[in-house]
């Protein structure tokens, strides 16, 4: 069932100096129990479009509806819609309790509702046994189950969280990207969750949706986003490392690169909607290459370890470069010469004038 829905959504700011327009006829659709990751840019508009079906802000044209109500006209208090913040947004000296209890005694509720309200939800997030507890004595997991409970404690069901793990350090993160995935399957709370990080959003999301230029540019099961991006753009940002990206011709069962000396097999899946001659962009994944074997060859211009594998990049002539995955445990150095071949079902291929995925799943 669709239970966020954006339609046509435009949103400029106008400022003494500066205009923006982030947001450039956004559509978008959530169904209910969904984990979205909207994944984009810093500066993109991604803060913009929570703040939107927040209720925060007004579009400047388009509609927003949820639970299949429009809600133009809504006031933020009445969408049950919460928001989670950058770093949670708790407060240091009060205690899990009155952290969670806070939105309730904002809102003037009697005291026996609140303390009703406030262990159902600690319940429902398994924090009840930490409620006379301070913030500066919970762990990173535990600070995120505290800002979910105070975001669902006045009985919102959308969720909407802005690039909440920016602040954690890398081996925290870890462990509360799988904390909110296994909340999010327990809860089934719809959440809509913005971030410009790749892995986050891969990980996290059971719908993936690329934000760019103000609009969704692509949308879906995040495995498929990754292996068939709609169109070049996508294809050039998502993953780390993203897609190695050519400027090509058909020329019988290949594509040859227009510049350096790279060429690849057509794929099956693209044969018949390719001509000879045909200018196309191709692309194919830094860890789809393999190193060591084939034809093709390179030299090695850049050796980058980062730690479970090794990211070099071959100088192919011409100023074309090529990033490719190599095992971590394996030497190479820069000015090496490393063979390599590209399997036929690595590569996909765009239009040059449309960017867009010859092949349109
Ligand atoms: P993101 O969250 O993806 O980083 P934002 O939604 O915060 O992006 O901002 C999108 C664009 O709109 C940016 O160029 C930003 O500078 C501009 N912007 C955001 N908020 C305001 C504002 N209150 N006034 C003027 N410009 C703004
Ligand atoms: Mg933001």
């Amino acid at each position: 069932m669709e239970y966020i829905r954006l339609e046509d959504v435009w949103k400029t700011y106008r400022t003494k100096n500066v205009t923006a327009t982030p947001l450039r006829g956004l559509n978008m659709n959530v169904d209910k129990g969904e984990l979205v990751v909207v994944l984009g840019p810093s500066g993109e508009g991604k803060t913009t479009l929570l703040r939107i079906i927040a209720g925060l802000l007004r579009q400047d044209k388009g509609h927003v509806y949820l639970r299949g109500e429009l809600v133009d006209d809504m006031p933020p208090k009445d969408r049950r819609v919460a928001m989670v913040f950058q770093s949670y947004a708790i407060y240091p000296f009060m205690n899990v309790y009155d952290n969670i209890a806070f939105p309730l005694r904002l809102a003037h509720r009697p005291k026996d509702e609140i303390d009703r309200e406030v262990r159902r939800v600690a319940e429902m997030l398994r924090i009840s046994d930490i409620l006379q507890k301070k913030p500066s004595e919970l762990s990173g997991g535990q600070k995120q189950r505290v800002a979910i409970a105070k975001a669902l404690v006045k009985g919102a069901d959308i969720l909407l969280m802005d690039e909440p793990m920016a602040n954690l350090d890398a081996q925290v993160r870890v462990f509360a990207r799988e904390e909110l995935k296994q909340l999010h399957r327990q809860l089934g709370t719809t959440i809509v969750y913005v971030t410009h990080d790749q892995v986050e959003a891969l990980s996290l999301a059971t719908k993936l949706a690329v934000l760019h230029d103000g609009v969704i540019q692509d949308f879906g099961d995040p495995m498929e986003v990754y292996r068939r991006p709609k169109n070049a753009w996508v294809a050039s940002f998502v993953g780390n490392p993203p897609m190695n990206l050519f400027d090509g011709v058909v020329s019988g069962n290949y594509i040859v690169a227009k510049k350096g000396k790279l060429r690849v097999p057509v794929p099956e899946e693209y044969r018949k909607l390719v001509k000879e001659g045909q200018e196309v962009i191709f692309g194919f994944r830094p860890e789809d290459i393999r190193v060591g074997e084939g034809e093709l060859s390179g030299t090695v211009s850049m050796v980058e370890r980062v730690g479970a594998y090794t990211v070099i990049h071959l100088d192919m002539g011409d100023g074309q470069l090529l990033r490719v995955v190599y095992p971590s445990l394996s030497t190479v150095n820069r000015g090496d010469r490393v063979s390599f071949s590209v399997p036929a079902e690595a590569v996909s291929l765009y239009d040059p004038s449309t960017g867009n995925n010859l092949e349109q799943r």
